[in-house]
């Protein structure tokens, strides 16, 4: 198999995964087979050469240019390695400067190239929220996240090309080319937002589940419960306040581990 011939058979793995398995949860073996993918050498390398590079150039300047400060830097780094991210794979934390209408993207996101914290809205917010934050940002980094978003959309107008390929063979559309551009528009721009749209769910999921995890702390999960899923609605797979709640409970009952906001129980 050469190496247009694994990226094109990923890029089909996980479309189908994206539009079957959206809710699955993310400890299931399809949850765990699409955690393998995300984390893939080849989706890694896809991150770090092609999406970050075109990220930092197109979205950054939009985004955000100006690198956070040293509190930032040390909690982004903390969170990465604590989900297991190896040094050649971090990203550096920036000032995102931008303000959407979306009251989620004012905390923080993780794209290709870095993790964009709003300060301002930080700033309103306790600094054990923020650790949790800051681990579930992180977990979009671990699965690549970003770029697998950015595949899936390739993916689907590859799709669609392909069908319109096959169907150019066909005289009558070929003859009528221009009416045909209108479908094809439709089915890239549906079979996308499908896909993303699942896909966000299950990887706000995943994410939220990995940092509550990662924390080792019922006091920084309660926070981020308590503090941060306001912002997130549940229809985008954000964990509710009931389920952090119910993972602070578990922790509460293991808690050894002194994090640097709160003393163990
Ligand atoms: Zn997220
Ligand atoms: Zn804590």
């Amino acid at each position: 198999m050469n190496y247009l011939t694994k990226a094109l058979c990923t890029l089909i793995i996980t479309s189908t995964l994206t539009i079957i398995g959206g809710e699955q949860d993310y400890m299931s073996t399809a949850g765990k087979l699409w955690s393998a993918i995300g984390q893939s050498k080849a989706i890694t390398l896809f991150r770090k050469n092609v999406h970050a590079p075109i990220t930092k150039a197109l979205l950054s300047p939009y985004l955000g240019t100006k690198k956070a400060n040293k509190e930032y830097q040390k909690l982004g780094r903390q969170a990465q390695f604590a989900l297991g991210i190896p040094e050649k794979d971090l990203v550096d934390v920036r000032y995102k400067t931008f303000r959407s209408f979306l009251p989620r993207t004012e905390t923080a996101i993780a794209t290709a190239d870095a993790i964009y914290v709003d300060d301002y809205v930080l700033h309103q917010l306790p600094k054990d929220a923020w650790r949790t934050l800051m681990l579930h940002e992180a977990a979009h980094v671990k699965y690549n996240d970003d770029s697998m978003q950015a595949l899936h959309n390739i993916c689907a107008f590859g799709i669609t090309a392909a069908l319109l390929t096959r169907m150019h063979k066909n005289a009558f559309i070929k003859k009528h080319a221009r009416l045909f551009s209108y479908p094809f528009a439709a089915t890239t721009f549906t079979l996308s937002y499908l896909m993303n749209t699942k896909f966000k769910q299950f990887a706000e999921r995943r994410a939220d589940t990995a940092a509550c995890y990662a924390t080792q702390c019922a006091n920084c999960v309660n926070s981020y419960g308590h503090h941060i899923s306001k912002y997130n609605k549940n229809d985008m797979g954000y964990l509710t306040q009931h389920e952090t709640d119910a993972i602070a409970r578990e922790l509460e009952k293991k808690q050894t581990y002194s994090c640097t906001y709160h003393k163990p129980l």
